[in-house]
Formats: C-alpha cells, structure tokens, sequence
C-alpha cells in the first residue's frame, strides 16, 4: 500500500515504505541478509544497490517508515542511539560551541564532555525549560543546540518550538533527542526542530531485544551530510534488526496509547503513597511544564520518576521487593523496568551535576511496561509495604 502524509499514523506505521515483495508477493519485507549486489558489467548495478554499508533495502524500508512517522523526508539508521548522536556531532568542527540541555541521557553526556571535547568541541550545560538561558548560552561559535525532552531522568519538558525559534534566529542547527516520547506522542519537526535523534533501541523497538539508532530530517542539505557520514563512518544497524525495527513500528500506537495509560494510572497511586515524597510524570497537574507537555505531546509517556522518603535504604529495598517490575537499566519495551539513576544508569555523570539536578539517592525511575495496571499497582504496593 502507497501511504501519504494524510493518514493516520497507525496507517503508516504498518504501512509506510513498505510494498508487497516484487518478486514474490511477500507482504513482509524480507530480510536482505546480504552485503553486496551483483554487478552486470563494471558499475552497472540493478537498482539501487551495490554495498550493504551503502544502502541495503531492508534498511531503505525502515528508514522510510520512519521518516514517515516523524513527519520528515529523510531518516537514516544506526547501529545504536549513540551512533546517531556522534553521527550529528560530526556536522561540528574544532571550535565549535554545542548547546546541551543539562538533564541529558548519560551515554550523550559522556560521548559530548568526554569525546567530541578531545576533538575541540566544547559543551555548554544549560537548563532549557527556561528560554533565556538557552538564549544567553549563545555565542558567534554556537553550531548545534541539543534538546533532549522529556529528559532522563527528572522528566523536565522542553519547549520545543520556543527552542527551536530562538537558534532560527541565530541559525544554528537544533537536534531533539525524542527518544522518550517516540514519534507517536512528539514529532520535533512539526515544531521547528532540523533533526530528530531516536535510540531505537527504547520505544521503536519497544521488546528490548536490540540496540539502534536513527535520525530524520527535512532538511536535503543536512540529510546529504548524514548520509555522506553514515557510508564513511560505517555504524550501520544489522540487517536483521532492521527486520525487527520495521516489525515493532507496526504497533508502536497501540503500546503508546497503553504506555501513557498504566503509567498515568501507576504515577497517581504512587503519589497518594505515604512512602512517596514526590512524583514527577509529565501527565500530573502537579508537574511544573504540564502546560507545555500539554501543548506539544499526544500523550504523557511511560517514564515516571518518584522520591522515596527514605532516602538510599528504603529505594534499595523497594527494587529488590519488585516481582514484576524488573530492575534493570534501559526503558520503553513491553515490560516494566525499575531502576536507581544515581547507582545505575546515571553513575557516569559527575556527582555535582548530578546532585544540581537532583538525582539522589531516593529517586527511583520506572519504566512502565504494558501489563495489566491492577498486577502493576500490586506489584509496587507490595514492594513499598
Ligand atoms: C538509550 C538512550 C540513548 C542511547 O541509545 P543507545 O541505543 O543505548 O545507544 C540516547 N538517548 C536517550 C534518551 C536514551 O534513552
């Protein structure tokens, strides 16, 4: 089926960029479990292809679908969420001046302070839901401005468009990491983003079996860069995953849609807790940009983030009571994970800017996954008794 940009994306998520196979009538895309293409003559290929790193048409297939799914012409595809980012930091030379928002995934704070810095790069940490400092953060070296919304772990929501409009003005390239919301609650171009930066290996994926990346742009000019990048760089997704890529997207709106449910469900019966001190999930009133998740989401995610009054002791032991929660590091597939930033996912990050951030040791973040909520609830209720 030919999908356009006016269906609806539970259409295109099944359908775009995908043909019944021309050879076989296949109605799923195989799997070009190949490197190479035979030639006819000396660079006279048939079609499009002549090296897996190049171009593979499994991969065509899924960067198509995801272009369409984030509403943008182009998308390219890595190996995983990091590769993709290292793929735009590569659109920066020596003396440059990135912008990053503060609350980031530790993987990227790591790859921007401890590797691209080596190559003359620098960072600047700036709390983005306040637009000044991002306007104040700019200088005549500013190449790139990183947003990451909502961030890991404290959940804080960027305006997007208010972002975006101040770097057009300065034209300076913007890049949204849109892991956490996926291209079905946020889609950063339609607000003025140049480039969207996804680990497919999160929700797109959504069955944590494998680790990708990918990138969308509108933009012909940065997409011809990113590809140049991508075949010289070389950190392309296997062919396989790419099968397993275009095989989630096809319900990526029915596990959102139940995503935001439980955890909208999970986030209200944690903040009623006597153990909880407080509970930061875009979708509550209480959370300080609810108004602007409001705005620019679809729905508020699965990712909540809470406190324990107990500090360190009483996280410890609510993660090792779970049954059904498992703890474990990474997010968005089917089942729900829970986990301690400050020990786990986020010990790379320097402890004073993990203590300016508030990640401490009573925060937990849970990842809530699709189960039933009511075996959810129970779940946690045990755990916290
Ligand atoms: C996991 C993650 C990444 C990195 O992706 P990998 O696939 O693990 O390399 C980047 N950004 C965010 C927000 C993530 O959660």
């Amino acid at each position: 089926m030919k999908t356009n940009p006016e269906h609806g994306f539970g259409t295109r998520a099944i359908h775009a960029g995908q043909q019944p196979d021309p050879t076989t009538g296949a109605i799923i895309t195989p799997i070009y479990q190949t490197s190479t293409f035979v030639q006819s003559s000396p660079g006279v290929i048939k079609g499009e292809y002549d090296y897996s790193r190049a171009a593979n048409p499994t991969r065509d297939a899924l960067q198509a679908n995801l272009a369409s799914l984030e509403g943008g012409r182009h998308a390219l595809c890595y190996a995983s969420g990091v590769a993709a980012t290292g793929a735009v930091l590569h659109l920066c030379s020596a003396g440059d001046r990135v912008i990053l928002c503060d609350d980031v995934y530790g993987g990227t704070n790591r790859l921007f302070h401890r590797v691209f810095a080596q190559l003359g790069i620098e960072t600047v940490l700036v709390d983005m839901t306040r637009v000044e400092n991002v306007r104040k953060a700019i200088n005549e070296h500013t190449k790139l401005i990183w947003i990451e919304t909502p961030t890991n772990p404290m959940l804080k929501v960027i305006d997007i468009e208010a972002v975006t409009g101040v770097a057009r003005k300065h034209r300076i390239t913007t890049c949204v990491d849109n892991t956490f919301a996926s291209p079905y609650l946020q889609n950063p171009l339609r607000l003025g983003a140049d480039i969207v930066c996804h680990s497919m290996t999160k929700y797109i994926g959504g069955h944590s079996d494998a680790i990708g990346g990918a990138l969308v742009t509108s933009d012909d000019e940065i997409h011809q860069k990113l590809k140049f990048l991508q075949l010289s760089e070389g950190a392309v997704p296997g062919i396989f995953e790419c099968f397993l890529y275009l095989r989630s997207t096809k319900t990526l709106h029915v596990r959102m849609e139940r995503h935001c449910q439980n955890a909208q469900r999970v986030a209200e019966y944690l903040a009623a807790h006597a153990a909880i001190e407080k509970v930061i999930y875009p979708g509550l009133t209480s959370h300080p940009q609810h108004a602007t998740a409001k705005k620019q989401m679809r729905g508020f995610g699965g990712m909540v983030t809470i406190y324990l009054k107990n500090g360190l002791e009483a996280s410890r032991r609510m993660l090792e009571r779970v049954q059904i929660f498992a703890l474990a590091e990474s997010l968005g597939g089917v089942e729900s994970l829970i986990e301690h930033p400050a020990i786990m996912t986020h010990a790379s990050v320097p402890p004073d800017q993990r203590a300016r951030l508030g990640i401490s040791d009573g925060l937990v973040r849970l990842s809530v996954g699709i189960e039933d909520v009511d075996d959810l609830i129970a779940d946690l209720k045990q755990a916290l008794a």
